[in-house]
């Protein structure tokens, strides 16, 4: 078995695995925003024709703890020159042996369109830690009271 055929043979186990949220909060660890990691793409989903989601697992294939709605910043040597660019990680925490980014081909982009033309499973990507503090969690904790009024119509 190749490596990656090693890593889809693990995935089934892998997405079933820490989804209580209390298990997940201590057995995943936490990845500094200003450290890097390699990640190994392990698979790739056409989305629509112009978005695809690259899932990941990191290198050493330990659990990642974030929060939803935080972002990662990726960077890459695209034509010979070095790039960083954001994506909101696209998996939940729940499932922290997996990190995946949905990328939209932006026409002319260069890091987008160079992922969507050479991650594939197997390729590698370099990685800050899970950034960000723009997420649902941290939303719940300000007890936002959000309450809709109904239009004039319906009243
Ligand atoms: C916090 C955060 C989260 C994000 N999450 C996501 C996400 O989940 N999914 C996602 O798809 N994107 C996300 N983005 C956007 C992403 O970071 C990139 O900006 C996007 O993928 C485009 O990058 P690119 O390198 O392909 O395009 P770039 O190369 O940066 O180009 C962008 C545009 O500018 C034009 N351009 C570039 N250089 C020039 C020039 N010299 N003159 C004129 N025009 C030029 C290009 O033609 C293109 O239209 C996020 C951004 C942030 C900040």
């Amino acid at each position: 078995m190749n490596c990656v055929e090693s890593m889809f043979h693990q995935l089934p186990q892998a997405a079933d695995r820490l989804t209580e949220a209390a298990t997940w909060k201590q057995g995943a660890r936490h990845w500094p925003s200003g450290e890097q990691q390699t990640l190994m793409c392990c698979r790739v989903i056409d989305e629509t024709h112009d978005v695809k989601t690259f899932e990941f697992r990191t290198e050493d294939g330990l659990p990642v703890r974030f929060e939803p709605g935080q972002f990662m910043t990726v960077w890459a040597d695209v034509h010979g020159q070095r790039l960083e660019r954001c994506y909101t990680i696209s998996s939940p925490p729940t499932r922290p042996y997996l990190v995946s980014i949905t990328v939209k081909r932006v026409p002319g982009g260069a890091m987008s369109n160079w992922l969507h033309e050479n991650m594939q499973p197997g390729k590698q990507l370099r990685a800050y830690g899970p950034s960000g503090t723009f997420t649902a969690t941290a939303s719940l904790r300000q007890r936002f009271c959000i309450c809709p009024r109904a239009p004039a119509s319906l009243r």
